[in-house]
C-alpha cells in the first residue's frame, strides 16, 4: 500500500498513529542535525520531521523539490503549531522513507505566487496544475458541473451525447473542419454547438435533454476566448419562454447555493434588449451598480423606440452636441472634485482607438450646489442643472457626456461606465447579480462586405420570431433596397423569443424558443438570403424532421467556462480549463497545431497550397 492517509488528512486526534504518506516534496528546511520537509498532494501539505539518523541519510541522498516520496512515521503533536494549515498541529516523525521518483528542477516554483510567466506555465501545464490556485479552480469547475448535473437530473433531463464529426454549415462563426480519408475530398466540421441535434432530439420525443459539451469555433481569438469551450447545453419540448426562464433561473440559483453557499432569493431581474441598450448602452449590463445612461437627444436609432425622453440638449451653438446623432451622459458618484489632470486622463481614455470618441465633456456638480463644466460657454447654469438632473447626479457627482454616431457612442458610454465603476470599486467580485435580457431583435444587418444588403440571424436561424411579429417577417421582402436605410426596413423591428442570462455584465447563457414548422423555417432561411437549394443542402435533415410531428420546443446553452470563471472571481476562462490554448489558439504544451507528414496528406489526397 502506497499510503494510509493523504497529506491533508491528519489531525491532532491521529497523534500516536503510525502512518504512511506519499506525495511531492514542496520544501526541505535543514536545522542543524534535523530537517523539516513539507510533503504535498492534492489534499494538502503535511510536515515531515527527519530526526538525526534519517537526516544523515538525507545528506547522502538529498531530496529536491517535486521528488515523489513515500514516508512512514508516527503522528506527533507539533511544538510550533501552524494554525493556518489544517494539518498544522501535527507532524510526522519519520521512521523510514523512499524516493519513488526523482524530479528535474521545475522551470518555475510550484507555489501560490509562482515565478513562472504565462507561456512557461502553459508549456508545463502539468506542473502548473499542481499549484493550489489552479487546483482550486478545477475543483470549482467540477463543483459547478456536479451541481448542474444534479439539478438537471432531478428535473428529469437526460444527458444524451451528440456527434463531433458533423457537416459544415457555416452561419455565425467559422467551422473547424476535419478531412475524411474514407471520403476523399470531403470534410467533416466540428460542431459550433449541438443546436440542430438537440432540436432533433425534441422531434424524437426526448423532451428534456442536456449535455455538458465541447463546442468548437474557429474565430479570431479576442481576449479570453478559446477555440474549444464547454457549454451546458439544454433543450425542452412543450415549453414557452416563461417555462425556460423559470427552469434555468432555478438551475443557476441551485448552482450558486451548492458552489458558493449563496441564497439568491429574489427573482432574477428582467429587462428588454431595447431597455438594456437604452439605459446601459449594451445588451449585457452589469447591474451591480446604477450609473444608468441619460439620453440627452431623441434617438435616431430605429431599434430604440424611445422618444419619451425629451431632449435635454437643444441647439445651443455647441456644434459637437448639435450635430451629433447621439448624446449620452452618466453621473459618476462623488467625483465632482476631479482635478484637471484627472478629467484630461479620462478624455484620453475615451479617445483611445478601442473606444474611438473625439472627446469628453464634463459637468462638475459641486457640493455647494454650483456647477462647473467644460462647456460653460454654451450652457448656462440652469441648462447644466437640467442635464445633471437627467443623469440623476447629486451634489458632489461628476457628469460625463459623450457625443457621436449612435452605435459607437452607445458602446463607448457603456465602456466608460464600466471603467469608472471598476475604478470606484463598484464591481465587487463577491457580489453576484443576475439579469435576463429579453426580446432580442430577430435579425441583424450584415456589416461584412460579402453579405452587404443582407440580414443575418442575430441568435441563429432556428430562433422563432415573437408570435405577433411573424406576419412582419412573412409579408415583407427581406431585400434592402438602399443599404444606408436598413434601419427603417420592417425587419429591423422584428423581435425574437430569444433571451440571454447575464451575470455581472457577462453573458453566461443564451437561447430561444425555436421555429418548429417547416414553412416558417423555410421562410426564415429565405429571409436570410438562402436559396431553396442551399437551405435543403444545408438543413434538409431538419426541414425533413419538421414534417414528422415536431413539437414546440426551446432551449438555452450556458457558457460553462465563463460561469466558472465568474464564480471563481477571475477574469480569465483559461484559468478554469485544465489544458487551455493561448491567444493564438496554440497548445503550448503539445505544440499544436502542427504539420502532418506527407503520408497522412497522401492518404487524405490533400495537397498543401500555402500562401
Ligand atoms: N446553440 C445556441 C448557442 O450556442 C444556444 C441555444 O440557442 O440553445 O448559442
Amino acid at each position: 500500500m502506497y499510503r494510509t492517509h493523504t497529506c491533508g488528512e491528519l489531525r491532532i486526534s491521529h497523534t500516536g498513529q503510525q502512518v504512511t504518506l506519499a506525495g511531492w516534496i514542496q520544501t526541505v528546511r535543514k536545522f542543524g542535525s534535523i530537517s523539516f520537509v513539507d510533503l504535498r498532494d492534492r489534499y494538502g501539505i503535511t510536515q515531515l520531521l527527519f530526526g538525526e539518523e534519517l537526516n544523515a541519510m538525507l545528506a547522502e541522498q538529498p531530496l529536491g523539490r517535486e521528488f515523489v516520496v513515500q514516508a512512514k512515521g508516527m503522528v506527533t503533536e507539533r511544538s510550533d503549531k501552524n494554525l493556518r494549515l489544517p494539518t498544522g498541529e501535527i507532524e510526522i516523525k519519520i521512521l523510514s522513507f523512499s524516493v519513488l521518483n526523482r524530479s528535474a528542477t521545475p522551470p518555475f516554483t510550484i507555489q501560490d505566487d509562482t515565478d513562472g510567466g504565462d507561456d512557461l506555465r502553459m508549456k508545463y501545464r502539468y506542473l502548473d496544475l499542481r499549484r493550489n490556485a489552479v487546483k482550486k479552480n478545477l475543483e470549482l469547475r467540477y463543483a459547478v458541473n456536479r451541481a448542474a448535473r444534479n439539478y438537471l437530473h432531478g428535473q428529469g433531463f437526460m444527458d444524451i451525447e451528440t456527434p463531433f464529426l458533423i457537416k459544415s454549415t457555416p452561419e455565425g462563426a467559422r467551422d473547424f473542419v476535419v478531412p475524411s480519408r474514407m471520403n476523399a475530398g470531403q470534410f467533416y466540421a466540428l460542431p459550433q454547438s449541438p443546436q440542430t441535434f438537440k432540436q432533433l432530439l425534441m422531434v424524437s420525443g426526448y423532451d428534456r435533454y442536456y449535455q455538458v459539451v465541447k463546442c468548437f469555433r474557429d474565430e479570431d481569438l479576442r481576449a479570453d476566448r478559446q477555440p474549444e469551450f464547454t457549454q451546458i447545453d439544454c433543450e425542452m419540448a412543450f415549453v414557452e419562454q416563461e417555462d425556460i426562464l423559470n427552469m434555468f433561473e432555478s438551475m443557476i440559483k441551485y448552482i450558486f447555493k451548492e458552489v458558493k453557499g449563496i441564497d439568491y432569493a429574489e427573482p432574477v431581474k428582467r429587462m428588454t434588449w431595447e431597455d438594456a441598450m437604452w439605459e446601459y448602452g449594451i445588451d449585457k449590463p452589469d447591474i451591480r451598480f446604477e450609473m444608468k445612461i441619460a439620453n440627452l437627444k431623441k434617438p435616431s436609432y430605429v431599434f430604440l423606440n424611445k422618444d419619451d425622453n425629451a431632449t435635454v440638449i437643444n441647439d445651443a451653438g455647441f456644434k459637437v452636441f448639435d450635430e451629433a446623432e447621439t448624446v449620452v451622459a452618466i453621473a459618476v458618484t462623488g467625483c465632482a472634485e476631479y482635478t484637471r489632470k484627472q478629467t484630461d486622463e479620462l478624455t484620453e481614455w475615451v479617445k483611445r482607438p478601442q473606444i474611438g470618441m473625439k472627446g469628453l465633456v464634463y459637468i462638475k456638480c459641486h457640493a455647494d450646489g454650483s456647477f462647473k463644466s467644460s462647456v460653460d460657454k454654451f450652457y448656462n447654469e440652469e441648462k447644466l442643472k437640467a442635464i445633471a438632473a437627467a443623469t440623476g447626479a447629486k451634489q458632489g457627482d461628476l457628469v460625463l457626456i459623450l457625443a457621436g454616431p449612435e452605435e459607437r457612442t452607445r458602446k463607448a458610454v457603456s465602456e466608460l461606465r464600466l471603467e469608472l465603476a471598476e475604478r470606484l470599486g463598484f464591481r465587487k467580485k463577491e457580489e453576484f447579480r443576475l439579469l435576463w435580457v429579453l426580446d432580442f431583435p430577430l435579425f441583424e444587418y450584415a456589416e461584412e462586405e460579402n453579405l452587404a444588403g443582407r440580414w443575418v440571424a442575430r441568435h441563429h436561424p432556428f430562433t422563432a420570431p415573437k408570435p405577433d411579429h411573424i406576419d412582419a417577417m412573412i409579408n415583407n421582402n427581406p431585400l434592402i433596397e438602399n443599404t444606408v436605410e436598413y434601419l427603417s426596413h420592417p425587419y429591423a423591428n422584428i423581435k425574437a423569443n430569444a433571451y440571454d442570462m447575464v451575470l455581472n455584465g457577462n453573458e453566461i447563457g443564451g437561447g430561444s424558443i425555436r421555429i418548429f414548422q417547416r414553412e416558417l423555417q423555410e421562410k426564415m432561411f429565405s429571409a436570410l438570403g438562402m436559396s431553396e437549394e442551399e437551405s435543403l443542402n444545408k438543413f434538409g435533415f431538419l426541414l425533413g424532421a419538421f414534417e414528422y410531428g415536431a413539437p414546440p420546443h426551446g432551449g438555452i446553452a450556458f457558457g460553462f467556462d465563463r460561469l466558472c470563471a465568474i464564480l471563481g472571481g477571475s477574469e480569465s476562462i483559461r484559468d478554469f480549463i485544465a489544458f487551455p490554448k493561448n491567444n493564438s489558439g496554440r497548445d503550448m504544451m503539445l505544440d499544436a497545431p502542427g504539420s502532418i507528414d506527407e503520408k497522412q496528406l497522401n492518404e487524405l489526397q490533400i495537397k498543401l497550397n500555402l500562401k
